[in-house]
């Protein structure tokens, strides 16, 4: 069953949290999580707020008790209620309890060992090779066909069971308040496990352990390709390559595997893929190789039948190395030989502060286990508790016992009652969380206000950084992102065409931030996300340097993480390039020549491209480049120059594609200043060319435009130019041109 909230479950510091729910008529009516419910057979639900407590948990709808999300996402009650329900914590404590209809009774094991261990007669593991195949022998392979289903059902059931009882301290951890209550079910647990243990143990044989690990450790034999017998091969040269091919298909079957070498003596038959049944000197070939066979697996079982010491080597359980309720964890991808190995050895298992198993094996399966690759990481045990890893810093004492995840690690209490955030509770918002990884405000002494991701964050808490979450991407105020409504009827172009004429309105506008936010919401039309875009792009407008925001690590689908959809990446950046020609030095030495404008406010206008000073191979691109690779946006390995530091950069070798960097969107001021700058090259033409002409027809018009950018006024000179100079300079170049122009004639 999957775990439903019960009223007996402590709701700890939780209880008395203010939750919405609706219900129909009357004081007993159910409690639902959400007014789309189908048990809220009313139409008339009613919304109203309840302080949680037992008696609501006791009024809640089944449905809603199992699967409702009853707090906000990212809060610490939404992280609390999801790691019970569903396929949660309840549901842990529920299972691997006691025997379940798969379970098997112990005479059934005592048989199916006494079958596994029967000597086999010196017969192939499949039937009908041989001549004489005769009843009996179907018998006695069915027999051992149902023996080995048992093997493999209580071996998994024990391998189930263990990743279960991982899972539930793991989950317990988070919230010590349950402790208590859940003792008698982990007591179950543990019972239950200790059961299906010794019944693995019946069910694997040291040999078949120590065999494979002898195949493990073998080297490349000697192999008799000369041999007559092997003639149907090919020259020996070729024989010689099959029968080793031969072994390390052998070894590979005979080391992973918890049954007896002689179970792989079928592998032989791969001799044969490529050749007719007809093949004079087959079955001789067969016969001889058979034998062949038989000599390594003499060698691996006299290397088994040697007496060997103990030695205790240990695992470590990552903490994610069960995930909930999937097929997939660590636990489940073991292979028969080292579930095999774990069942027979186990000789304790802690499970707190982190699950630890303590295995006693004899020695060749101690170095193998150290110094082989596994599902599970093995080590010494460590005598001193000095090699632990330090995930935080000895001078928090918090951080020793496991704080839980109470409310005010998350965006749910005010600022300043905030607890600091572990790596404890991240993993518990991302386990219950689906679109966990965001971007986040976050708070340190050390480093002020930054926003990163939740990947990010991640690692500086594995790091031992201490801060706390201020909010997420999606606790941002909802006043602030209005619903939108679709763009009506007017179709208008994700990417309007490009205005070219400085003396248009709208010249520049496209590089402007309000821009980047209408391509956006252009982008994201018609997905249920868009207004999560928007909150991560609000967010993300803050943070000085974007290579900060590139998440790390990859996600359960093995994708690389992203806090937010790509098309975010419009929205911070123009991927397209400044054209920079008015401020370029005015050199006098043809026509279209830089006008030699200040940059003023766009000198410090940011740049992102893959090689800013010709450093690497190949030109520099823009990081909407296709390029690239696959991943849009900026990651670390780019590079960040200013406008002013692109500007005659002789090193910068851009990709004629995408131009080769992109620039980041332009405030209004930025916007304004690079349109009057190139109103002002432009008009620095007409006013060359009149003065060519000597030709005063339109010089009054000229002179009026001028004049416009000869008197600003202090706010706009104070946005334009940061530097005094700056506005000096644009005054002498305006008033200049003022002079050449030649009279009215
Ligand atoms: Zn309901
Ligand atoms: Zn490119």
């Amino acid at each position: 069953m999957y775990g439903q909230l019960t009223s007996d479950v402590p709701l700890g510091p939780f209880e008395g949290t203010t939750i919405t729910v609706w219900s129909g008529q009357g004081k007993q009516a159910k409690l639902h999580a959400t007014p789309s419910c189908s048990y809220l057979r009313s139409a008339r639900g009613v919304e109203r707020t309840v302080h949680l407590d037992a008696a609501v948990v006791g009024r809640m709808c089944p449905q809603c008790g199992t699967y409702g999300s009853w707090a906000r996402p990212g809060t610490g009650l939404a992280v609390f209620l999801d790691t019970l329900t569903g396929l949660g914590l309840l549901y842990e404590l529920d299972s691997f309890r006691d025997p379940d209809e798969d379970a098997f009774e112990d005479e059934e094991v005592r048989h199916a060992a006494a079958v596994l261990y029967k000597p086999v007669a010196d017969t192939p593991a499949v039937p009908g090779e041989q001549d004489d195949a005769e009843d009996d022998e179907d018998d006695t392979w069915e027999e051992r066909q149902e023996a080995q289903r048992v093997r493999e059902s209580v071996l998994r059931q024990w391998g189930g069971a263990l990743a279960s009882m991982h899972r539930t301290h793991r989950q317990l951890a988070l919230f010590p308040w349950l402790r208590a209550w859940a003792g008698a079910a982990l007591e179950a647990k543990a019972g239950y496990l200790r059961v299906l243990q010794e019944q693995a143990q019946l069910l694997v044989a040291e040999r078949a352990l120590l065999a494979a690990t002898a195949a493990a450790a073998m080297t490349e034999p000697d192999v008799p390709a000369d041999e007559p017998a092997f003639a149907p091969l090919g020259d020996p040269g070729e024989a010689r390559r099959q029968l080793l091919s031969l072994w390390r298909r052998w070894r590979s079957a005979v080391e992973d595997s918890w049954d007896d070498p002689q179970q792989q003596t079928y592998v032989v038959h791969h001799l044969t893929d490529t050749m007719g049944s007809r093949r004079k000197g087959r079955d001789q070939m067969l016969e001889r190789a058979r034998a062949v066979v038989a000599g390594w697996e003499a060698d691996v079982r006299a290397a088994a039948g040697e007496r060997h010491g103990d030695r205790v080597v240990v695992a470590r359980l990552p903490h994610d190395a069960a995930e909930r309720g999937s097929g997939r964890s660590l636990v489940d991808r073991l292979g028969e030989w080292e579930l095999g190995v774990l069942a027979s050895y186990t000789a304790d298992v802690v499970w707190e502060p982190q699950s630890v198993i303590t295995v006693r094996v004899p020695e060749p399966v101690a170095v193998r286990l150290l110094t082989q690759h596994h599902t599970l990481s093995y080590s010494e045990p460590e005598t001193d508790e000095a090699d632990q890893p330090a995930a935080q810093s000895p001078a928090d004492p918090r951080s020793a016992t496991g704080s839980g995840v109470g409310p005010g690690v998350f965006d749910d209490t005010p600022v300043h009652s905030r607890h600091l955030v572990t790596g404890e509770h991240l993993r518990a918002l991302r386990a219950t969380m689906r679109d966990a990884e965001q971007l986040y405000v976050v708070f340190s002494v050390g480093g002020g206000l930054e926003v990163v991701a939740l990947s990010v964050l991640e690692e500086r808490c594995a790091a031992g950084w201490q801060g706390s979450i201020i909010a997420g991407a999606s606790d941002l105020p909802d006043a602030l992102f209005a619903p939108r409504q679709p763009s009506p009827g007017q179709e208008e172009p994700v990417w309007p065409a490009r205005i070219h004429d400085p003396h248009h309105e709208a010249f520049g506008s496209h590089l402007s931030t309000a821009e980047g936010e209408r391509v956006l919401v252009r982008l994201r039309e018609g997905r249920r996300d868009t207004d999560h875009a928007l909150r991560s792009l609000a967010l993300a407008r803050g943070v000085a340097d974007l290579r900060q925001l590139q998440a790390v690590g990859y996600d359960d689908r093995d994708f690389p993480r992203r806090p937010f959809a790509s098309a975010v990446w419009h929205g911070l950046l123009a991927m397209e390039q400044l054209d920079l020609e008015p401020f370029e030095p005015d050199t006098d030495t043809g026509w279209q020549r830089g006008s030699g404008l200040p940059l003023g406010v766009l000198a410090g206008v940011q740049a992102y491209t893959s090689d800013a000073e010709g450093r690497y191979q190949g030109r520099a691109h823009s990081p909407d480049c296709k390029h690239r690779r696959p991943e849009h946006g900026v990651s670390r390995d780019d590079d960040l120059v200013t406008i002013a530091e692109l500007l005659g950069n002789k090193g910068f070798d851009p990709c004629s594609k995408c131009g080769g960097y992109a620039v980041r969107r332009l405030s209004q001021d930025q916007v304004a200043y690079y349109r009057a700058a190139h109103r002002l090259h432009s008009l620095t033409h007409q006013v060359h060319s009149a003065a060519a002409r000597n030709n005063g027809t339109g010089s009054a018009e000229l002179a009026a435009q001028l004049r416009e950018f000869a008197e600003l006024d202090r706010r706009t000179a104070n946005a334009w130019f940061p530097l005094r100079k700056e506005a000096r300079q644009w005054r002498q170049t305006v008033n200049a041109l003022l002079g050449e122009l030649p009279g009215p004639a």
